[in-house]
């Protein structure tokens, strides 16, 4: 198929773009190079454009021949989503709306769309399955749900087809590929876990060991990249077999406690990586852990590294091979 990648020189995006084109998929990506990387850019065209300019951006789809758009462009940092509200609408339910009307006016029917377990809030299950109430506690998570809701009334009143896959905690990076995490400033754990034991980045702060878990620490389902690449190149094939909107939890359905992951580190690094206890960090929900059955039914889609281990040495390595790139 002929595909448009929005944000596909950022973390998920470029995994993903590489997993399209071992498939065989002819890929175009669209990206500001905002929070994306040159580096992460593989072979393929990049359109250079912000999706908040709607006049571009319904130019630069028209008269193309995509079929499909896998959609990743987005801000997804959960603290700066509650300093930056306006900013998060703007660019993430603002983005989205131009680039839906832009393939409208382009004829382009399918769209795969980034969204989150952020979504669902406070669990009210052990395991978060698509129908479990949505109920965001942070602005990232409202940003992607009114997303959706938006993408469900445009597959109601048209033939557009439109699958919403909310991932868990993305992590890992694809060595073979040179692909890989690398946020400025970075926010997330398994990185700043890393980079503490290297003395690359800050000393590690554990965000809250009062939560109600076995350890105190938050829970989080854990998912490697190049699994969440896959369900994407597995949605995007077998959008004709369904129709109007779908959406699917992906995860491993096993949750690690914060101080399970930095053991893992730990093991990764091969040293101890000194913490220290802060306070909790607002919008983080106790436990988040994902029921991905349908996505194993419906997708055929099995993930590959659900190892915690396995996850945090792929990390590992992709930190070192980053620092040796940039020495
Ligand atoms: N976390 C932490 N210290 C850090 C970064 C994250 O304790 O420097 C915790 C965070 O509070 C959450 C978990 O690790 O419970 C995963 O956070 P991350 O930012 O990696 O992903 P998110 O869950 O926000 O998508």
């Amino acid at each position: 198929m002929k595909l448009l990648v929005t944000g596909g020189a950022g973390y998920v995006g470029s995994h993903t773009v590489n997993a399209l084109l071992t498939q065989g998929h002819e890929v175009v990506v669209l990206d500001n190079l905002s929070t994306g990387h040159k580096w992460a850019l593989q072979d393929c065209e990049l359109i250079d454009i912000d999706l908040r300019d709607e006049a571009n951006l319904t130019k630069s789809l028209q008269g193309r021949g995509f079929e499909g758009v896998l959609h990743f462009a987005a801000k997804s940092l959960v603290g700066e989503s509650k300093n930056h509200p306006a900013m998060y609408y703007q660019n993430n339910v603002g983005g989205t709306t131009n680039l839906v009307r832009a393939m409208q006016s382009a004829g382009i029917p399918r769209l795969v769309f980034s969204s989150t377990a952020a979504i669902f809030g406070n669990p009210v299950s052990d395991f978060i399955d698509e129908e479990h109430p949505k109920a965001p506690i942070n602005v990232y998570g409202q940003t992607k749900l009114v997303v959706e809701h938006m993408l469900k009334a445009v597959c109601e009143s048209s033939a557009f087809i439109a699958t919403c896959l909310r991932y868990f905690n993305a992590a890992g990076a694809n060595n073979e590929a040179n692909l890989g995490e690398w946020h400025e400033p970075e926010t997330h754990l398994i990185p700043n876990a890393l980079r503490a034991a290297a003395g690359t980045g800050n000393p590690l702060t554990l965000f809250g060991d009062d939560y109600p878990t076995s350890d105190g620490t938050c829970v989080r389902d854990y998912i490697h990249v190049d699994d969440l690449a896959s369900a994407h190149v597995a949605a995007i094939e077998q959008m004709d077999s369904s129709s109007g909107f779908n959406s699917f939890n992906l995860g491993n359905g096993n949750g690690y406690s914060v101080k399970e992951v930095i053991a893992a580190c730990e093991k990764a690094v091969g040293a101890d990586i000194p913490y220290t206890i802060g306070p909790r960090r607002d919008g983080d929900p106790a436990t988040l852990v994902a029921s991905s059955a349908k996505a194993r039914n419906d997708l055929g889609w099995t993930p590959k590294h659900d190892s915690i281990d396995e996850i945090a040495q792929s990390a590992w390595n992709w930190e070192c091979y980053r620092r040796d790139q940039l020495a």
